[in-house]
């Protein structure tokens, strides 16, 4: 009877909630985590699953989620990657073993307290896509508060979606944004950044935040680099078009200058120019503008090649109304 009890709960149907937690090198949290989050799980009264996906850890983290997933089976099921992808992969991971009609995300440092979830669910079922949250005094390093915070401002700039904090990943998240996140070809993704695209309504509420129970952050500063660079690329490819501009203002200020120098020398004689060398500068300008031009030109290429790779959904459907989805049932196409 135990051979497929993995993934497969015995349950009869699809459970309401998920929630998905990425685990790497965190055995010292995990035992108040799971602990923790059976406990508010249960409070709901909803039918739930708690899935724990170990991203490649080196210590005894999948070890424990296995011991869990066969003490709670049908509440807890585990996910062992056999190397470390990082977080976000771990996450989407999670989401494809995910099968609740809402599905929360959380970190397994409980830096976020699980006894949020309640707050976060009860959006969902007011009907939004996205739940965020923002963490209420943040408990991190300065220097991570004040990297964060130029980022969150260049996100808003960019996407000029307003979210107060992308980097906290206490999330909710509706089943249609789930499964047009994972109907997406992209490598690097941030998550929060993707579901937003792809959201119609989204609302976010404030968490409490504490400092990492055990353990110590995951993220060095090339990792954190690496994630930042995700993000930008991940939500738009202004920068490229960035060059041709500059490009542009280059040569225009050598065309300028140019001008300039002419009017100048016709104005204060040959000797003024201190023989052509002013000449040779705008002229540098000019063919450096044009450098630039031609790299923004090819930017504007490889930007659509990696829209084109990513593959994002061109559309999601919410819902048909009359139309054959509803008398053939199990027909859940998102892609178009
Ligand atoms: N994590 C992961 N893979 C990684 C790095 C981190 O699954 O390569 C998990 C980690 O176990 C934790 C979450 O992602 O549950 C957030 O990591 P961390 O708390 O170290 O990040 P920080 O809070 O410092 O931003
Ligand atoms: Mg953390």
């Amino acid at each position: 009877m135990t051979v497929m009890s993995f993934g497969s709960s015995n349950g009869p149907g699809v459970p309401e909630l998920s929630i998905v937690i990425p685990v790497y090198n965190e055995e010292a949290n995990l035992e108040e985590l799971t602990g923790r989050l059976l406990k508010v799980c249960r409070n709901t009264g909803k039918t739930f699953e708690i899935i724990f996906v170990d991203d490649g850890s080196r210590d005894r983290s999948a070890e424990m989620l296995r011991e869990y997933a066969h003490r709670y089976p049908g509440e807890i099921v585990a996910v062992i990657l056999n190397r470390n992808f990082g977080q976000h992969a771990a996450v989407m991971a999670g989401f494809q073993e995910s099968r609740g009609r809402m599905v929360v995300t959380l970190d397994a440092d409980l830096q976020n307290p699980p006894e949020a979830i309640p707050d976060i669910v009860a959006k969902l079922e007011e009907g939004f896509d996205v739940v965020g949250s923002y963490r209420k005094n943040r408990q991190d390093p300065f220097f991570r508060r004040f990297c964060s915070s130029l980022v969150n401002k260049m996100v808003r700039a960019c996407t000029g979606v307003m979210m107060t904090d992308y980097g906290c990943m206490l999330r909710g998240y509706s089943r249609t944004v789930v499964d047009a996140m994972l109907s997406c070809h992209e490598r690097s993704t941030f998550i929060p950044v993707l579901a937003n695209s792809l959201a119609s309504k989204t609302t976010e509420i404030g968490v409490p935040h504490s400092e990492r129970q055990a353990g110590e952050s995951k993220y060095n500063i090339w990792k954190l680099i690496s994630l930042q660079f995700d993000l930008l690329t991940s939500m738009t490819t202004a920068p490229l078009r960035m060059l041709s501009v500059l490009g542009g203002i280059i040569s225009l200020g050598g065309v300028l200058f140019g001008l300039l120098l002419l009017v100048l020398r016709l104005a204060f004689g040959a000797e003024w120019a201190a023989e052509g060398v002013f000449t040779l500068f705008s002229l540098l300008f000019i063919f450096i503008g044009a450098q630039f031009f031609g790299l923004g030109l090819l930017g504007e290429y490889i930007g659509r090649i990696s829209l084109d790779v990513r593959g994002r959904p061109r559309f999601i459907i919410k819902e048909v109304i009359g139309g054959r989805a509803e008398t053939t049932s199990a027909n859940q196409a998102v892609h178009g």
